[in-house]
């Protein structure tokens, strides 16, 4: 039989049947019975993660967080240089953009499409904020989109019940207890996309290096501006582990804190809201309900004086031809999910 004789038999075939590879139809029911690995949807956790990948998290966890509680004292004995200051403000937009516009909008909501080299410099900068590799955040966060604040949400702070004690717990949970838990989420089903494009597999298995490059390149070029050690630790401190620290719990705050208060504008399925005392510090996450209500939407802010410098980084991309057909909220929707949230 010819392949055109072939196309036309299929194009034939009743509807729920295809062809397989040898040009007859195959009846779906049959195929999936055959090859159930094909067909069955991938479970949503993917087995506990090792014993040395949970020891990793605890280091990379409490580790900035311990820099950050004797940051406190140590800033007034210690001499904190401008050159801290500068490495540190320079190395939290880069990661933090790294997550917001890199991890969050582009990899896992698909707010736009990015040239090859800028969708590896977003894998990059994210993979320098220490939240785990660019797949597996992914991973995480399209299964909380897809479960947000019911059975199956990672870090749902709602997860333990309404009362005060148990939300004193749910807190703690969707803030950073979520991450000590050793059920990892399934990349096969969540990140497909990622784990098919080679660049990105790469960068993923990479974390590591990202890790060391994130603590040690600021202690490299303090060390170089002060030409001393103690510049270079100086700088460690501050700009690396100091700074991964305070990007860590601004991210964190978005899963806990935006989903226990602030507005609720437009409809979501869940419990996100807009909270606007962290829309400078999260680069524009905070603005958490407009994002469940519209995900795929470039612009968290949406609504007039809501600061997004993401939505802003995004922009200059767009404007630079490095992204491409940006999905910027539209004011029909906006006005259809802000009439849904007034009906209840
Ligand atoms: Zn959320
Ligand atoms: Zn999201």
């Amino acid at each position: 039989m010819t392949t055109t004789e072939q196309e036309q038999r299929a194009s034939k075939a009743k509807p729920g049947f295809r062809p397989d590879k040898t040009g007859s139809t195959v009846d779906i029911v049959t195929h999936a019975r055959e090859h159930p690995e094909q067909t069955r949807p991938r479970p949503v956790i993917d087995g506990p993660r090792s014993s040395a990948g949970q020891v990793s998290v605890y280091i990379g966890v409490l580790l900035p967080l311990a820099a950050l509680v004797a940051a406190v004292p140590l800033a007034w004995g210690w001499s904190l240089t401008w050159t801290d200051v500068v490495l540190f403000s320079v190395f939290y937009v880069v990661s933090g953009l790294g997550v917001t516009v890199g991890y969050h909008r582009y990899f896992t909501h698909g707010s736009f499409k990015a040239n090859k080299g800028l969708r590896g410099a977003l894998a990059v900068a994210g993979s320098l904020s220490v939240q785990g590799s660019v797949i597996t955040w992914v991973a995480d966060h399209r299964r909380h989109h897809a479960f947000s604040d019911t059975d199956g949400d990672p870090h749902s702070p709602w997860a333990f019940g309404d009362s005060p004690w148990a939300l004193a717990k749910g807190f703690w949970h969707a803030h950073m207890g979520w991450l000590f838990e050793r059920d990892v989420t399934n990349r096969i089903r969540f990140a497909p996309d990622l784990l098919k494009d080679r660049m990105i597999l790469t960068i993923d298995k990479m974390f590591g290096v990202w890790v060391l490059v994130t603590l040690l390149l600021p202690a490299l070029i303090g060390g170089l501006v002060t030409m001393s050690w103690w510049g270079a630790f100086t700088a460690f401190f501050w700009a690396g582990l100091v700074r991964v620290a305070v990007l860590h719990h601004i991210t964190w705050s978005v899963n806990s804190i935006c989903h226990m208060v602030g507005e609720k504008p437009y409809h979501s399925r869940d419990k996100a809201g807009n909270f606007w005392p962290l829309a400078v510090a999260s680069f524009g996450e905070s603005w958490h309900n407009s994002h469940h209500a519209d995900p795929t939407c470039a612009r968290h802010g949406v609504d007039k004086g809501q600061i997004d410098i993401s939505a802003r980084m995004i922009r200059v991309f767009e404007r630079l031809g490095w992204a491409t057909k940006v999905k910027w909220s539209k004011p029909e929707r906006r006005a259809k999910l802000a009439a849904k949230a007034q009906e209840g």
